[in-house]
């Protein structure tokens, strides 16, 4: 039985079973501090029947070098009591099983990877478009590391004609990606979600825009096929298929493999990032 969970900043989200794609038993349960939430993750995961390894996606940002001695943490958040927390370390302990980790979108990337079944071809995006904006990345099979984790929220697009007046809500940046077209960003210049705000409100091209210069920045720099877009905010109707189309318009017919690219919904829908946890137990039992 492997075991799994997606860590995030809200909730946690286990799930157990023999296979990444046969979950038998799954459980949320709400994030509180460090030591609450995870003895009742570990309590939990304990009961599903001789776990055998975990896998963890957390949100972050988490340390992923294998040589440094904060291997499996999350390391400098702002979310209070959590910086700093030897999050795998602890669990895998806990139940004493070796552990896979990685961060929330690279596990989700790994999965809609998987899922793609080869038409992803060898490189997919997978971003999150919610409180945040985050993005994970596989090439040739693996998720993409680099010296510490992507950061693709944290690019800075050209800004939209419509929306020069709003500074952006990252506190590190102002203006970059996740500052202009995360769920609080959109809140704080229109005091409405976007599927509240109405269809031919400017905000749902505005968004759609910044998003598609990250997918096109994604195409044109590490030549992935397919973008896949889940989160909250990607939930608004008719958001991807713009998004998509803002791309396409973007690339103005550029790139040579133009027409492969895919601007898309999760084919795992929200089981995405569980069942890229799952997949970190698997490889963590084959380590
Ligand atoms: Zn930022």
């Amino acid at each position: 039985m492997l075991g799994a969970i997606e860590a995030g900043g809200t909730k946690f989200v286990l799930a157990a079973g023999p296979a990444p794609d046969r979950i038998l038993a799954r459980h949320t349960i709400r994030t509180r501090d460090p030591g609450t939430t995870l003895a009742e993750a570990a309590e939990w995961l304990a009961a599903q029947g001789g776990v055998s390894a975990l896998g963890i996606g957390s949100f972050g940002p988490v340390e992923l070098d294998r040589l440094s001695p904060k291997w499996g943490f999350i390391t400098n958040t702002p979310k209070p009591g959590w910086a700093d927390c030897d999050i795998a370390g602890w669990l895998g302990q806990a139940l004493g099983v070796p552990v896979g980790f990685d961060t929330d979108v690279n596990a989700a990337a790994l999965a809609e990877h998987a899922a793609a079944g080869g038409t992803a071809g060898g490189a997919l995006a997978y971003l999150t478009i919610g409180t945040g904006i985050g993005g994970g990345l596989v090439i040739g099979g693996q998720p993409v590391h680099g010296i510490a984790h992507p950061e693709i929220g944290h690019i800075y697009p050209r800004r939209h004609p419509l929306d020069t007046d709003f500074s952006g809500v990252c506190p590190a940046h102002g203006d970059c990606l996740e500052g202009l077209a995360s769920g609080p960003a959109i809140i704080a210049r229109w005091g409405k979600s976007l599927s509240e705000l109405p269809a031919d409100h400017p905000g749902h091209a505005i968004i759609a825009d910044y998003v598609a210069q990250a997918c096109h920045t994604l195409f044109a720099s590490v030549a992935v096929e397919e973008v896949v877009i889940g989160g909250g905010v990607a939930q608004t109707p008719g958001l991807v298929e713009r998004i998509a189309a803002r791309t396409r318009a973007l690339d103005n017919g550029y790139l040579p493999s133009g027409t492969r690219h895919a601007v898309i919904r999760p084919r795992l829908g929200g089981d995405a990032g569980i069942t890229g946890a799952l997949m970190l137990a698997e490889a963590a039992l084959k380590a």
